[in-house]
């Protein structure tokens, strides 16, 4: 399991999101789940050679001591991959094609799917994620979930990811989240969203 690399540098999602949040998320936060989650299997070459999406679906089979690791750092190994993935300081702003087809389909327009996406950041409590998830249809569904839970253990595969957590945030927005989820669609790549949902 590796880190995703990012494409970027930590200070280009400025303004929206600020460089010493992004190094400290990418290269503390991020890290560390890496870490545990290489630390939690490195002496069991069965779990070495899945898949963490095929782990993280199928978490209530595995041995029980590594049950909660993996779902706590797995998870966040997993969710931050995906996250820092889809961010770009030159986005495509708009989906297009059979993303834009299905989201028109499934929410009415961009607009309210962006609105569903900010509601279900901010009515969060706690820490956790809003997601934007395709199940194995391909129809979309906004969800939300805690901690560093994936949507992969409910059959779901996310295909954006927007954390919320204070550590995503908190440096520039302070108690201000709402603000945070309405900026980081200035940052949000729709043709790497559209390589996640055509996958
Ligand atoms: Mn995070």
């Amino acid at each position: 399991m590796k880190q995703l690399e990012l494409k970027y540098s930590f200070d280009v999602l400025e303004p929206y999101i600020d460089a010493l949040t992004m190094e400290t998320h990418y290269s503390k936060h991020h890290k560390t789940y890496t870490d545990n989650l290489v630390n939690a299997i490195e002496n069991n070459p069965e779990l070495q050679n899945r898949s963490i999406e095929d782990l993280l679906t199928n978490l209530d089979k595995l041995p029980k001591q590594v049950q909660a690791t993996i779902r706590n750092n797995g998870g966040g190994y997993y969710n931050h991959n995906l996250f820092f993935d889809i961010l770009t300081p030159n986005p495509i702003k708009n989906p297009n094609g059979d993303l834009l087809n299905q989201i028109n389909k499934d929410f009415g327009s961009f607009e309210n799917l962006k609105n569903e996406l900010i509601n279900a950041g901010l009515t969060q409590f706690g820490s956790g994620w809003a997601w934007l998830v395709k199940d194995e249809n391909k129809n979309l569904k906004v969800i939300k979930t805690a901690n560093q839970d994936t949507p992969l253990e409910l059959g779901l595969y996310p295909i954006l990811g927007i954390d919320v957590w204070e550590h995503a945030y908190y440096l520039k927005y302070k108690n201000l989240r709402k603000d945070y989820l309405i900026n980081i669609f200035e940052v949000i790549d729709w043709n790497k969203v559209a390589e996640y949902y055509n996958k």
